[in-house]
């Protein structure tokens, strides 16, 4: 423990462990980038390689994670990281050079998914946490070794009539908190992934409070537990009606109440936020993001995106798995990165979308 003679609260990082990771936090914030999330497990790569019949294989899933790190190097310009799966973070293109090698000759920051999963909490609505604090420490100082500087751990809360309930907002945010602290000690950025998800029928004003009540939870958690906010970023949902809700939220309303959300509930002092795309279509969740920074009202944090499907969708859908579309593939990655890229600073015109980047995404439980 790093402790200031003057101070009666001693701190967990030295000035400079603060240093590298309100960096690092910086760099993947930095105007028009974000995130590409390419941290699905096997099962869920499965669910995604079935619209194109292609099944999941260790073989498979390295093929196609090596056309999308391949992409040419202009990807960069929009994609300042890349969050990988275990697997992932040990593969290596066909010709032997591991994928994170690629990132960083690309000047993109590899990030590693860190969480185990979801449990049920017991006595719940079928609410859940997230496990995978034991061994954590050892695990980020490993990752840390081989080349990451950021990590992804992912909590999920549900909107149905009573929940999320306090146990359940108590339990994630206090895990997430827990992990934070443990990515940070080992020199991780962590990425804080309080998620509401989009299942539900609610409307738009219970998808505010609820998001409001999760976020303040959330940073008192992190406060709680001394997290050095300027060293994390967030991953949380952008506020928009459930899936289910006969009366669909429009963009603008959307960003109106995404910005007012966090506004009352995310300190300043945190760098920015990476939204998930939560089963949004690619376009949608583009548009969303382009809104939300158009909003007027307080954002002192960067707003970008850590998209996983809206990123991918018709990426996969071009690739199909053959290497004769690999060119194409990595055409459709690349408009879709500069989309969002746009998106990021509020100047995407919309010009950018087929239809198919017009179709919902949207996958019940979906998991990562
Ligand atoms: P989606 O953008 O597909 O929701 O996924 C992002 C992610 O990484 C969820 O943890």
């Amino acid at each position: 423990m790093y402790e200031n003679k003057m101070s009666r609260f001693p701190t967990y990082l030295t000035p400079e462990e603060e240093d590298e990771l309100r960096k690092i936090a910086n760099a993947i914030v930095a105007p028009g980038k974000g995130i590409l999330a390419a941290d699905e497990p096997p099962g869920t790569m499965a669910q995604r390689f079935a619209c194109i019949g292609v099944e999941s294989t260790e073989e498979n899933r390295r093929r196609y994670r090596e056309m999308l790190f391949t992409t040419d190097a202009e990807i960069a310009e929009n994609i300042s990281g890349v969050i990988l799966h275990h697997e992932t973070m040990y593969q290596k293109t066909k010709d032997g050079v591991p994928f994170v090698k690629v990132l960083k000759d690309k000047n993109i920051i590899p990030g590693i998914k860190v969480d185990k999963g979801f449990a049920v909490l017991a006595g719940t609505d079928d609410e859940t946490t997230t496990q995978g604090l034991d061994g954590l420490a050892e695990r980020c100082a490993q990752y840390k070794k081989d080349g990451a500087n950021f990590a992804k751990w992912r909590c999920a809360l549900k909107i149905a009539d009573h929940t999320p309930s306090h146990q359940a907002l108590m339990e994630n945010a206090n895990v997430l908190a827990r992990y934070a602290s443990i990515c940070q000690q080992n020199g991780l950025v962590p990425i804080v992934e309080p998620e509401v998800l989009y299942d539900g029928d609610h409307d738009l004003r219970t998808a505010q409070k609820v998001t409001e009540q999760v976020l303040a939870y959330q940073y008192k958690a992190l406060s709680d537990h001394h997290v050095f906010l300027e060293g994390t970023l967030l991953k949380p949902n952008m506020v928009t009606s459930g899936q289910g809700c006969p009366q669909k939220s429009m963009t603008e309303q959307n960003a109106r109440a995404t910005v007012e959300a966090f506004s009352r509930t995310i300190p300043a002092a945190m760098p920015g936020v990476v939204f998930l795309s939560g089963g949004q279509s690619e376009e949608e969740s583009t548009l969303n993001l382009n809104a939300i920074n158009q909003c007027p009202g307080r954002k002192p944090w960067a707003l970008s995106f850590s998209f996983g499907r809206a990123l991918q969708a018709s990426v996969i859908r071009v690739w199909k798995g053959e290497d004769k579309n690999i060119i194409e593939a990595q055409k459709a990655f690349l408009t879709r990165a500069k989309a969002n890229g746009l998106a990021s600073l509020g100047k995407y015109k919309g010009d950018a979308a087929t239809s198919t980047e017009k179709e919902s995404l949207f996958v019940a439980k979906n998991e990562y």
